[in-house]
């Protein structure tokens, strides 16, 4: 360990940077530098930093009352913030439950969906259908339901069996003679024999993430894909839960990403752009008949967190979900989405070790290869991501870099997403300064 800190770093062997300000889509080290968040530190930061207006509902709700356990009270905010969620929810989802985090979102998604069918008396649905490829959490439940290997190769003896069919992952995967629909249709079809093969009512619910984000870049699903996905779960009575830890509250342009896809899930998972980061929340969103179904049985969710909705955290999050409607933001998400898209492809578009750009909105992943003819990855042990990150740092730019697993089914990626706040000109220092910091990788590897 790193004498010169007792804070238990993920990275055990560096001490990062001192922040010690943020202001916009700025944050500040000790040392008076200034960098960019162009990953909004993991997709998080939606409003950038120290806005005024979520600073002042935090102030206003500690003063009357930072916390109130929920097992004795509800908060006028938490009750507030719900029905700003369900008002703008997707159809016939009717209830909010508040957590702290995004694990914890999916952790409790999965309770939900075993509880909701030991209720309406199916208990022998016992499987999770979910993705490679792909991130859910790192508790155990949803690190089981995760498709990264590279997270979950030590702890495997400790997670539930999960059953992983292919992500959505059009660059890799789709072959030459086939259309996107065709893909889509190739991939539902991969989802029904894995449910034959389980049992059809031995399935609790199949998850993914709508647009996948912390493993191989921006995976953005082909048209149809989650159509088929919808229509083969409602056949076989299996819930669909979607998880928007982070392509959701308006990342991707709208402020629920299934709503681009033309799907309803059962659950929705979100939290990152909920309080955009001035205080720790997630939430599930559930549809009525899964919350009657315990109303009307046990009357209890069996599941629950010491800090479930509290009260500064809703009131941050419901700032912050007030400033987007006020806005227009989810306009804006759309529109500089396009423009910092246009940039990228402007600049890197023809790059030798760019083989692909994806994303929507303001969510955008960049592909890095050793060779884009062959889309050959780079060897995993250069560890590209991790270089990239420390030069972009070195030129003031957060960026998200992805890389490394087990089986080799990862390779570099870089994740950008810029406050809803960028200007046209913060987007432009960001393709700037992520160009050079590529550069200066690259020739180093060279
Ligand atoms: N689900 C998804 C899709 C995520 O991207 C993440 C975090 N990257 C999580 C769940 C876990 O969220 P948290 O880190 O807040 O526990």
């Amino acid at each position: 360990m790193n004498p010169d800190t007792r804070v238990f770093h993920r990275q055990l062997a560096t001490r990062p940077p001192l922040a010690v300000k943020g202001q916009g889509v700025h944050l500040f080290d000790a040392e008076g530098r200034a960098y960019i968040d162009a990953s909004g530190g993991a997709a998080v930061s939606c409003l950038g930093h120290g806005h005024p207006d979520v600073l002042a509902a935090m102030h206003a709700q500690i003063d009357q009352l930072a916390y109130a356990h929920t097992s004795f009270f509800t908060t006028e905010v938490a009750e507030q913030l719900a029905d700003q969620l369900v008002s703008t929810a997707p159809a016939g989802m009717s209830h909010v439950y508040f957590v702290s985090g995004g694990s914890e979102a999916v952790e409790s998604a999965l309770k939900m969906a075993r509880q909701y069918f030991v209720e309406i008396g199916q208990p022998q649905r016992e499987h999770f259908i979910a993705r490679r490829q792909s991130y859910h959490g790192n508790t155990l439940g949803a690190l089981a339901v995760g498709g990264n290997e590279w997270r979950r190769a030590q702890f495997r003896p400790l997670l539930i069996d999960v059953t992983h069919v292919a992500p959505c992952y059009e660059y890799r995967d789709r072959h030459a003679d086939e259309t996107p629909e065709q893909y889509g249709q190739r991939l539902v079809a991969e989802l029904a024999e894995a449910i034959e093969r389980l049992g059809p009512d031995k399935v609790m619910a199949f998850v993914a993430e709508t647009v996948g984000g912390a493993t191989a870049g921006v995976l953005t699903p082909v048209p149809g894909y989650f159509k088929g996905v919808r229509e083969l779960c409602d056949r076989h009575g299996i819930l669909l839960i979607l998880d928007e830890v982070m392509c959701g509250m308006g990342r991707t342009g709208t402020l629920h990403a299934c709503e681009q896809e033309g799907v309803v899930p059962d659950l929705l998972t979100v939290a990152k752009g909920l309080g955009g980061g001035y205080q720790p929340i997630g939430a599930v969103l559930a549809q009525e008949r899964i919350v009657d179904a315990m109303r009307q049985g046990s009357g209890l969710f069996q599941h629950g967190h010491t800090y479930l909705g509290h009260a500064v955290a809703c009131a941050a999050a419901l700032a912050v979900q007030r400033v987007i409607q006020r806005d227009g933001l989810l306009a804006q998400v759309r529109e500089r989405g396009a423009y910092l898209a246009s940039r990228l492809q402007a600049v890197l578009g023809e790059h030798p070790h760019v083989g692909d750009i994806r994303g929507r909105g303001l969510f955008w992943g960049i592909e890095l290869v050793q060779d884009r003819a062959t889309r050959q990855w780079f060897d995993p042990s250069l560890k590209l991501h991790a270089r990239l990150k420390a030069a972009a740092m070195a030129e003031g730019l957060m960026i998200y870099p992805m890389g490394g697993t087990v089986d080799g089914r990862c390779g570099d990626h870089v994740l950008l997403a810029p406050p809803f706040i960028s200007s046209p000109e913060e987007l432009d220092a960001i393709v700037d300064r992520l160009v050079r910091a590529l550069a200066q990788v690259m020739k180093g590897i060279r």
